[in-house]
């Protein structure tokens, strides 16, 4: 419970609001006791109360000491406040309070005084000292005022208003933090949610909703979801191809190989006929098992491919020389553009591997009188080599295809191969780090570029 958002974000709230409550009370707790404002009163009070008691001892004919002693008791009384009438040496001559333990009165100069002074309780007293005409002095003093003990006093006043606004920041604070929880804890439970889903191989989007980042992370999770599902299905496509693939020669070779054990196939030329399928029935299935092993090979990055230079310029040379009867057969021009001086680093035999499926396709596809064209030159990230054709071109959502495994444009056309030759093309060059792109006009041609890195 406690290491939910929710708790937390409730927690973090409450010690935010009793961090600030407390921080502003003990502010106002100085701001009080240090307020001046609550002493000048008490100054102010003792200064009135003083000069009406000396305008009146002014006004008298005579002013005597017995005057004195009663305009001290008067304001004693009517400030509460303890009076005294000093001589002007200093010596006390009329205490209105004797019975109070006696206050140590300071040192008096000028026409009138006031300040504090300390009881031997410790308590503060505020004194205000007037000189009279005969020298002698009037002195008022009173403790002053204990704002914090008054305000203890008076709590029932603030109390109740404080604990008002307590409970309603912590109803806000309960709604923020339920509001707030909700916003970032609902995407991720979805995403998880989606992700349980995921790994059962059912794939939902999740919205993109909440904050920022739990959006970034519906998106990012979104994008790799996709991807999984994409995979999963070109995985299922490819068993099934593959199956597909296998069953084709496996009948076949049933089918013959039973006729030699019932003896259907009697006669000498009948059983040379079905051996002959047999062997190139277990043939094909022998090459799409190596190709399929490659390709599974290089997929895992664990065939090792050599590195060495290759001079570019013999390697297509001698692919030339070997697909001329072919070229010629089909009437096909077969035509050479490369700088003498090329070379690669990677495995020769692999990348001779690349340009015969190249080859091989572009043949394939060319019209009687056409051309097939080998060009390489360099270029700023390395080399690049393009098989170029006058053929029949690809269709533009072909195009998007033809490197998937198995993909095969024209299946009747393209006869016993297995829609393997560009992938296992483009498998190739992408472990020599490179790419394969390919750009076609249909009706006109195509071409395939092989970008190689230096
Ligand atoms: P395969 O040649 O065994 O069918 P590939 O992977 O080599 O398999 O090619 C896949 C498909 O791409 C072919 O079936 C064909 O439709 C198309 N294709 C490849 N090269 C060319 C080309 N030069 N011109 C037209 N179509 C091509």
């Amino acid at each position: 419970m406690l290491h939910s958002l929710r708790a937390r974000l409730l927690l973090t709230y409450l010690a935010v609001i009793a961090v600030v409550l407390g921080v502003v009370a003990v502010a106002l707790a100085v701001l009080i006791v240090r307020n001046p404002a609550i002493y000048r009163r008490v100054y102010a009070r003792q200064a009135l109360a003083l000069q009406i008691a000396r305008r009146r001892l002014e006004a008298a004919p005579r002013e005597g000491p017995a005057l004195a002693w009663r305009e001290a008791d008067r304001i004693a009384e009517a400030l509460q406040a303890r009076t005294w009438v000093l001589s002007a040496q200093g010596k006390v001559l009329h205490d209105t309070d004797p019975a109070a333990p006696p206050l140590r009165l300071p040192a008096l100069s000028g026409r009138e005084q006031q300040g504090r002074l300390r009881a031997a309780d410790g308590s503060l007293w505020a004194y205000s000292a007037f000189r009279l005409r005969s020298g002698s002095w009037l002195v008022v003093a009173e403790p002053l005022p204990r704002p914090l003990a008054m305000l203890w006093r008076n709590r029932a006043d603030w109390l109740v208003p404080l604990a008002e606004a307590a409970a309603l920041a912590f109803l806000l604070a309960l709604v923020l933090a339920w509001w707030l929880s909700r916003w970032v804890a609902r995407p991720l439970h979805r995403m998880a949610e989606a992700a349980h889903a995921l790994a059962e191989g059912r794939y939902r989007p999740v919205p993109e909703e909440g904050p920022q980042e739990a959006r970034l992370l519906a998106r990012t999770f979104n994008a790799m979801a996709r991807r999984v599902e994409a995979s999963q299905r070109s995985q299922r496509e490819f068993v099934a191809n593959v199956s597909h693939e296998l069953k084709t020669p496996l009948t076949s070779i049933q089918g013959f190989a039973q006729a030699l054990v019932d003896g259907t196939a009697n006669d000498p030329e009948s059983v040379r006929t079905a051996a002959q399928v047999i062997a190139d029935e277990a043939a094909r299935m022998h090459r799409l098992v190596l190709t399929l092993l490659d390709l599974a090979r290089l997929d895992a990055g664990t065939a090792d491919l050599r590195r060495e230079t290759v001079a570019l310029r013999p390697l297509l040379e001698n692919l030339r020389l070997h697909f001329r009867p072919q070229a010629q057969a089909a009437g096909v021009r077969l035509t050479l553009d490369v700088p003498a001086d090329l070379t690669i680093t990677g495995d020769g035999d692999r990348l001779a591997q690349v340009f015969t499926n190249l080859l091989d396709n572009a043949l394939k596809h060319t019209p009687r009188g056409g051309e097939v064209g080998l060009q390489a030159h360099r270029t700023a990230e390395g080399v690049e080599v393009s098989v170029r054709d006058t053929g029949e071109g690809i269709p533009p959502e072909a195009q998007k295809r033809i490197f998937e495994r198995f993909y095969r444009g024209d299946k009747a056309r393209s006869g016993g191969s297995a829609g393997l030759g560009l992938a296992i093309a483009r498998e190739i060059v992408r472990a020599h780090g490179g790419d394969i792109v390919v750009r076609s006009t249909p009706g006109k041609g195509s071409v395939f570029v092989v970008k190689l890195p230096a």
